[in-house]
C-alpha cells in the first residue's frame, strides 16, 4: 500500500506524526493508498522551510519568476492527461471532467504570467511643489491554502500561481482524500526551477490546519471548503492577525422564466446538476421555475436524469462519475430519504443505481425532486451530491426573493430570451456570480472568483485583480528632493 507524505525542501518528506489517512479508489470502495497527516510539528517544518526561502523569492524580479511560471505553465500541460488520471482515481469525476478543471487551473497559471505588468502601481507627479507620489505592492511572505476534495488541481491553482508571481513563499495544506495531483505539481514547479522551500505540501487534517492559522510566521490564509469550516477558518485566522479569505458552501439557483429555450435549460441543468456528480461548487442545486415552463421542464429533466450514464470515471462514455467516500454517498443518500420525508416529490431516485463489476463503488443515480419548498431541510443545506431540487413559483419577483432569502450566495443563473429581465436580475440578485443563459458562470483567471453571504468570509475574492492584492501590500511613497532646508512644520503637512 503506497504510503503518502509531504512536499517540504522540493523533495518529498513521509510523515513523521505516526498518524495516517485512508485514500480510496471511489470507483471500487477500496482504500489504494495512505497519506501522513501532520502534527504540529510537521507542519512547523514547512513553514520554517517557506519563512527561509521567501525572501529570496521575493527579491527574485517579477519577471523572472514569471519566467518559472511560464515553464510551468508548459510542463502542465504535457502532463495533463497523467494528471487528469490521478484526480479521477481519487475523486472519482471524469477523466474528461478532471482534465477541465486542469485546463481552468492553467489559465491562472497564465494570468499569473503576467505579473510584471499586474504589480505596475500608480504614479501622481507633483501632488505637492516637487512633491511625487507612487504606489507598490510587495509580497506578504509566507501564505497558506486549504483546500478542499472536489477540485484537487484547480482549486489549489485559483490560489498558489498568483501568489507565487507575487513574490510570497506557499504552503498547500490539500484535502486529504486525494493528494496526490498537488504531490505531483510540487514536483514539476520544482523541477522547472522553483527554489526548494517555496512552494510546500502538507498533507494533513484539523492539526495542520490550525498550526497554519495561529502560527504567527504565516501571513495570509486562503480557505475552500464547507461553510461551517470557512467561519472557522475566517475567525481564528483573523483572531491571530491574518489576512483571510475563507470561500464556504452553496446552493446554486437557476431561475427558468417562461420564455426560456427549453432545450437549452435542460442541457444547462443536466451538465451543472449532475456534472462531477453534483459535488461542485457551483452545481445548480435548485431550478426554479416561474409559471407554466415547470411541467414541460420537470418532465424533460426526468428523462434525462434517468438516462444518465453512471460509471468509473476513466470509462468512456460515463457522465457522472463515483461519489468521493462512502460516507459521503451514504448522506446524500440520507438527504434523499429526508426530502421525501418532508413532502418534496421524488420524481426521480437514483439510490439503487448498480454499476456491474463495481458493486462497492460509491456509486449514486441522479435524483430529482419536485415541488420542494423553502423550509425543507434538502432546499436549506448543501447536499452536494447529484440531487436536483425543482421549484415552483408564480413570477419573477418571487422567484428572485427566494434566491436573495438563501443563506447562500455563491453562483446563480436566469435562464430567459428577454435581455430586459436577464439585466434586471443580474443587477438585483443577492450573489457573486451570475450567468446569463450560462449555468455554471465560474469567472475566467483574469477575473476573481468569489460569493456572497455564508459562500465567503472575507472581502477579496480568488485569483484575477482581486487574487492579485490579496497576496500583496500596498505601500505609498511620497518623495521630495528639496534643494535648501525649509524649516520644521508643526502643523498637519497641506498642499503648497
Ligand atoms: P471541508 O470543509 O470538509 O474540507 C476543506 C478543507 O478543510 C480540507 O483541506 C480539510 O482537511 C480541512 N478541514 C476539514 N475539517 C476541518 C476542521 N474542523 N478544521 C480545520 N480544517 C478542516 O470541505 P470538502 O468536503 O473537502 O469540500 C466540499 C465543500 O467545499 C462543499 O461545501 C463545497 O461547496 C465547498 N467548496 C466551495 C467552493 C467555493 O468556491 N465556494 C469551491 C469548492 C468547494
Amino acid at each position: 500500500m503506497p504510503v503518502l507524505g509531504h512536499y517540504l525542501d522540493g523533495r518529498h518528506a513521509p510523515g513523521t506524526s505516526g498518524r495516517l489517512g485512508d485514500v480510496y479508489n471511489p470507483a471500487t470502495g477500496q482504500v489504494q493508498a495512505r497519506v501522513a497527516l501532520a502534527d504540529a510539528a510537521e507542519t512547523e517544518r514547512a513553514i520554517a522551510s517557506a519563512a527561509a526561502a521567501a525572501p529570496g523569492w521575493a527579491a527574485t524580479t517579477p519577471l523572472r519568476r514569471a519566467r518559472v511560471l511560464f515553464r510551468f505553465k508548459a510542463l502542465l500541460e504535457a502532463h495533463a492527461d497523467e494528471l487528469a488520471r490521478l484526480i479521477s482515481r481519487e475523486h472519482g469525476k471524469t477523466v474528461p471532467d478532471a482534465l477541465g478543471e486542469l485546463t481552468r487551473g492553467i489559465e491562472v497559471v497564465e494570468f499569473a504570467c503576467g505579473i510584471p505588468h499586474l504589480l505596475k502601481g500608480e504614479m501622481s507627479e507633483d501632488v505637492g511643489t516637487g512633491v511625487d507620489s507612487w504606489s507598490l505592492r510587495q509580497p506578504l511572505g509566507v501564505v497558506a491554502g486549504i483546500t478542499p476534495f472536489n477540485f484537487p488541481a484547480m482549486v489549489p491553482m485559483w490560489m498558489f500561481p498568483v501568489a507565487l508571481a507575487a513574490g510570497n513563499a506557499f504552503i498547500l495544506k490539500p484535502s486529504e482524500k486525494d493528494p496526490s495531483c498537488p504531490l505531483r505539481v510540487a514536483e514539476l514547479l520544482t523541477e522547472v526551477g522553483l527554489p526548494d522551500g517555496v512552494f510546500s505540501v502538507v498533507n494533513g487534517d484539523k492539526a495542520a490546519v490550525d498550526t497554519l492559522l495561529t502560527d504567527s510566521r504565516v501571513a495570509a490564509v486562503s480557505f475552500v471548503g464547507s461553510t461551517q469550516v470557512a467561519r472557522y477558518i475566517y475567525e481564528t485566522g483573523t483572531a491571530h492577525g491574518k489576512r483571510v479569505q475563507a470561500l464556504g458552501g452553496a446552493k446554486n439557483h437557476m431561475l427558468v422564466m417562461p420564455d426560456a429555450d427549453l432545450d437549452q435549460t435542460v442541457d444547462a441543468l443536466i451538465g451543472s446538476a449532475y456534472g462531477s456528480a453534483g459535488e461542485r461548487c457551483m452545481a445548480i442545486s435548485v431550478a426554479v421555475a416561474v409559471g407554466d415552463i415547470a411541467d414541460p421542464l420537470v418532465e424533460r429533466l426526468a428523462e434525462r436524469a434517468r438516462a444518465l450514464k453512471v460509471g468509473p470515471g476513466d470509462a468512456d462514455e460515463v457522465e457522472m462519475g463515483p461519489l468521493v467516500t462512502r460516507e459521503h454517498c451514504e448522506r446524500v443518500k440520507w438527504y434523499v430519504g429526508l426530502g421525501v420525508e418532508e413532502g418534496a416529490e421524488l420524481v426521480v431516485d437514483g439510490r439503487d443505481c448498480r454499476v456491474p463489476g463495481h458493486e462497492d463503488g460509491h456509486f449514486l443515480g441522479g435524483c430529482l425532486f419536485d415541488r420542494v419548498t423553502p423550509e425543507m431541510r434538502i432546499y436549506r443545506e448543501e447536499i452536494f451530491g447529484p440531487v436536483l431540487a425543482v421549484v415552483r413559483v408564480p413570477d419573477f419577483d418571487s422567484g428572485l426573493r427566494l434566491i436573495d432569502d438563501h443563506a447562500f450566495g455563491n453562483g446563480t443563473a436566469i435562464f430567459t430570451r428577454d435581455g430586459g429581465t436577464a439585466r434586471r436580475f443580474s443587477h438585483a440578485v443577492q450573489a457573486g456570480m451570475v450567468g446569463i443563459n450560462v449555468p455554471i458562470p465560474v469567472p475566467m483567471a483574469f477575473h476573481s472568483f468569489g460569493g456572497w453571504k455564508q459562500s465567503l468570509f472575507g472581502d477579496m475574492h480568488m485569483h484575477g485583480p482581486e487574487g492579485v492584492r490579496f497576496y500583496t501590500r500596498l505601500k505609498t511613497v511620497t518623495s521630495r528632493w528639496p534643494s535648501r532646508a525649509t524649516g520644521s512644520e508643526f502643523q498637519m503637512p497641506v498642499h503648497k
